[in-house]
């Protein structure tokens, strides 16, 4: 009996050693497998991190791009561009004037404005100094004193030619309503003059709007520091939503130089919204994006009219 007790022990003994025994080998496995599955999350996490790193980069520099240069976009409206309206500005005919012209089988005035562009000439020396005349009789009034502004013209890519642009460019931002009545003129220099200039006034191919900055898109207009740079497809085309809001291409010219100047001029993207249905949308609004509920508008605001 005692023997055979003892045997039974033996059994029980070996039968729990190979319990512990597996056990053992149980926790064993099971750790590893902790061990593993925690390794592969902080790698997972870790992966993650950086991807999101890596996405907030350009993030940061588009934002960064935005704030400082201002997609265009556009907006657009209604009917300021008369042609009667035209006349009493005074805006020295020429593609100007024509460009706003729409018909019926042209309801932006598209045609109208690369018809002129073709056959556009520069400005005369006699045509730029009346319309300084009256940039500066604006600039006076604005109660800021005068403070002038040099720019030069430049390209990058083929464009074509830029007589009806740096006709338009001049133009606008010598406009009576424009940044004069905040107490800005802009004189154009030359061409290769741009190092010392205030700022250059570059049509840039879509595909080269990037060369600026990655902030900037090829969908967009953009300013970077002093350059300021109008996208060729914008010029030729505007945009969906500000043609579609009844706006025309020459109107879209106007407020995409006016809008990108500001920022140059100080202004950032969105400093003041849309006042009220029905309302002018200010300049600095990014009007491409949604007008919520005002109508475009290519010229500054009372409450813009400031320059740094
Ligand atoms: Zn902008």
């Amino acid at each position: 009996m005692a023997d055979h007790r003892a045997s039974r022990r033996r059994v029980d003994v070996s039968r729990e050693r190979k319990y512990v025994l597996r056990r053992a080998i149980i926790g064993a496995v099971a750790l590893l497998a902790l061990i593993y599955a925690i390794a592969a999350t902080v790698t997972a996490v870790g992966a993650i991190g950086a991807a999101r790193g890596a996405d907030d980069a350009p993030s940061a520099a588009q934002a960064a791009a935005d704030g400082r240069d201002g997609q265009t976009d556009g907006a657009d409206d209604a009917d300021a561009s008369d042609d009667g309206k035209k006349t009493d500005d005074g805006k020295s005919d020429g593609d100007a004037a024509d460009a706003d012209g729409t018909s019926e089988d042209d309801p932006f005035g598209v045609k109208a404005v690369h018809a002129a562009d073709a056959t556009a000439q520069p400005l005369t020396d006699a045509e730029r100094a009346a319309i300084m005349e009256r940039a500066t009789a604006a600039a006076e009034a604005s109660g800021n004193g005068v403070t002038t502004f040099t720019y030069c013209i430049a390209t990058n890519g083929d464009v074509g030619s830029t007589v009806a642009f740096a006709n338009t460019v001049y133009e606008t931002l010598n406009d009576a309503r424009g940044w004069t009545r905040a107490g800005a003129v802009f004189t154009q220099i030359a061409d290769d003059a741009c190092a010392s200039a205030d700022m250059a006034i570059i049509l840039a191919q879509a595909e080269r709007m990037t060369d600026y900055s990655l902030g900037c898109s090829t969908e967009y207009s953009c300013r970077v520091g002093n350059d300021v740079i109008v996208n060729a497809d914008r010029w030729n085309g505007g945009t969906d939503t500000w043609l579609g809001a009844g706006g025309t291409l020459a109107r879209y010219r106007t407020m995409v130089i006016n809008h990108e100047v500001g920022h140059r001029l100080g202004h950032i993207d969105n400093e003041t919204w849309c006042a009220a249905p029905g309302a002018a949308a200010p300049l600095m609004q990014e009007q491409s994006m949604g007008l919520d509920g005002c109508v475009g508008n290519e010229w500054p605001l009372d409450g813009e009219l400031w320059i740094a």
